[in-house]
């Protein structure tokens, strides 16, 4: 029997894939999705969900030396990497499985193997090597760790993939990078116990963040024996017995057990036969789409990380939702990428939403910054010399909210909510008149009256 010809053939079965194949599904078409590993993608195998489960496990060690001031008194606490990944293993199944079934009960068919695209209208299988039609192609392959490939050594050392699979919970752990993924892991290899040492290329780790937040981890991460040595990269690696070394440009080396790259990830695009049809792609091998999603070959879209526009799961999943309404359920619109709340799952955590102060200078000219630093009540009863800060960037000219800033616990969940104001528009008046709720940390957003003057300017 021949092939169906597809309404809607998607190649990867990621955050933005599995969204769009559902909702063009529900709006009645004819759906087929293609995986090569395994159904969920990045975020749920091995990104965000598997890394939030070990940042959760790293911060028992505050808890547990918190709860004395508390009253409690506890044994010494172990911790054991094998149960830990196999607790993470097991959600990350069940998460599988819940994805597979969603697709299941939406009839998309779905295809356990690599998809490459062989005409405007023709994917072609690469295991059972058959040519499926389809009237659109989805392209939503995500993207792939980076490494210095011309690293002497480099196949010494592993990624995000690997990490959330090693056997055994390494001792030393060097990372390279100073971005989200190299900060994250940083924080949870050193709460459950490693020796961390991060090596940067730049001066401040996060480069593109608010400087308070670059400043306030930095500062916490000393604090909690991170080591981070920036201005440098590794010249070479090499594996004995011992473990491994890698040497630094700047001169010197250091010893590791595991070397962790963590220096941004590239559009999965490689050999996927893009270019032979005449997919545009940008100099990073990124597909090259409209606001819509549409490349440069009519009938093939792209979405999500492989696109390279905010390589983040919510706006991935958006842009898959806006493409399958707009095709195939006479429904168009657009993702707005303004106001894009992100948060960096470091210990301590930063969120963020809006314009960072320097950001906000350089384009609205005169803005206002009201800060607090504080130590939370839960901190100074267990006697943790950590502070949490609160940043809101003000546009003095109308008055509005265009950036919130939290660095400490919640964070995320605090910022969450904030972008809703920040998104809507509030003004600082607005924030002002919003009645605090006590005691939360959160009601200092609202709660911040003094100006902030950087030291030698005058209050105006
Ligand atoms: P993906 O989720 O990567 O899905 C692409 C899928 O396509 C994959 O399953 C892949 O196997 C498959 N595929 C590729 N090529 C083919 C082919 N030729 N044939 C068949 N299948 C193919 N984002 C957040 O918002 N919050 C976070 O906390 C967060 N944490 C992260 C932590 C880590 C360690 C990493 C690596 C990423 C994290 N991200 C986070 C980013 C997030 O995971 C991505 O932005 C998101 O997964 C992108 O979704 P996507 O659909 O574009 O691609
Ligand atoms: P990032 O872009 O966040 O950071 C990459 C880091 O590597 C930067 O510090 C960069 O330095 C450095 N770098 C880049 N190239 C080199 C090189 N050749 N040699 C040495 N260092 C280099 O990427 P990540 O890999 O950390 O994460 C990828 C993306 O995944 C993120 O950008 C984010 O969109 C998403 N993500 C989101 C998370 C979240 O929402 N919490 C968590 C994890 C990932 P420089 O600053 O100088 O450019």
């Amino acid at each position: 029997m021949a092939d169906p010809v597809y309404d809607l053939f998607v190649i990867g079965a990621g955050s933005g894939g599995v969204r769009a194949a559902r909702i063009a599904a529900s709006h009645g078409a004819r759906v087929a999705i293609a995986e090569e590993y395994r159904v969920g993608g990045t975020c749920v195998i091995r990104g965000c969900v598997p890394k939030k489960l070990l940042v959760y496990a790293s911060r028992f060690r505050d808890e547990f030396e918190d709860a004395a001031g508390f009253g409690w008194s506890l044994d010494e606490p172990r911790f054991d990497w094998a149960s830990l990944i196999a607790a993470k293993d097991k959600e990350i199944g069940r998460l599988e499985a819940a994805y597979g079934q969603t697709l299941a009960k939406y009839n998309v068919d779905l295809f356990a193997e690599r998809a490459t695209v062989s005409g405007p209208n023709e994917i072609r299988l690469e295991k059972s090597g058959r040519a499926i039609c389809a009237k659109t192609i989805l392209i939503a392959t995500g993207g792939t760790p980076n490494v210095d490939t011309n690293l002497p050594g480099v196949e010494h050392v592993i990624t995000s993939n690997e990490a959330f699979n090693l056997k055994t919970l390494p001792r030393r752990v060097v990372i390279a990078g100073g971005g989200y993924i190299a900060v994250e892991f940083a924080a949870i290899f050193n709460g459950l116990g490693a020796d961390v040492t991060l090596i940067y290329r730049g001066e401040k780790i996060l480069r593109g963040f608010d400087e308070d937040l670059r400043d306030g981890l930095t500062a916490a991460f000393a604090a909690r024996g991170i080591r981070i040595i920036s201005g440098d990269v590794f010249t070479r690696i090499d594996k004995s017995a011992a473990g491994l070394t890698g040497q630094l440009r700047k001169g010197g080396a250091l010893e590791a057990d595991a070397i962790m790259f963590a220096i941004g990830r590239s559009p999965n695009t490689a050999s996927l036969g893009l270019e032979t049809v005449g997919v545009k792609l940008d100099r990073q091998g990124a597909v090259v789409v409209e606001a819509d999603s549409q490349t440069s070959v009519p009938s093939i879209y792209a979405v999500g990380d492989v696109t390279n526009r905010v390589a983040l799961t919510p706006v991935a999943i958006r842009e898959g939702h806006a493409f399958a309404d707009t095709v195939f359920g006479n429904k168009r619109w657009t993702v707005d990428y303004t106001t894009i709340p992100t948060a960096v799952f470091s210990t301590p955590e930063i969120g963020t939403v809006g314009y960072s102060e320097h950001e906000a200078r350089a384009q609205f000219g005169d803005v206002h910054i009201y800060k607090g630093r504080f130590r939370p009540m839960k901190a100074i009863v267990a006697g943790r010399d950590e502070r949490m800060l609160m940043k809101v960037v003000v546009d003095a000219a109308s008055d509005r909210v265009i950036g919130v800033h939290v660095f400490g616990p919640d964070a995320a969940e605090i910022v969450q909510m904030a972008a809703i104001a920040v998104r809507l528009g509030a003004t600082k008046a607005d924030f002002d008149q919003t009645m605090a709720l006590h005691p939360s940390a959160a009601e200092e957003l609202v709660t911040l009256r003094e100006k902030w003057v950087a030291p030698g300017e005058a209050a105006g």
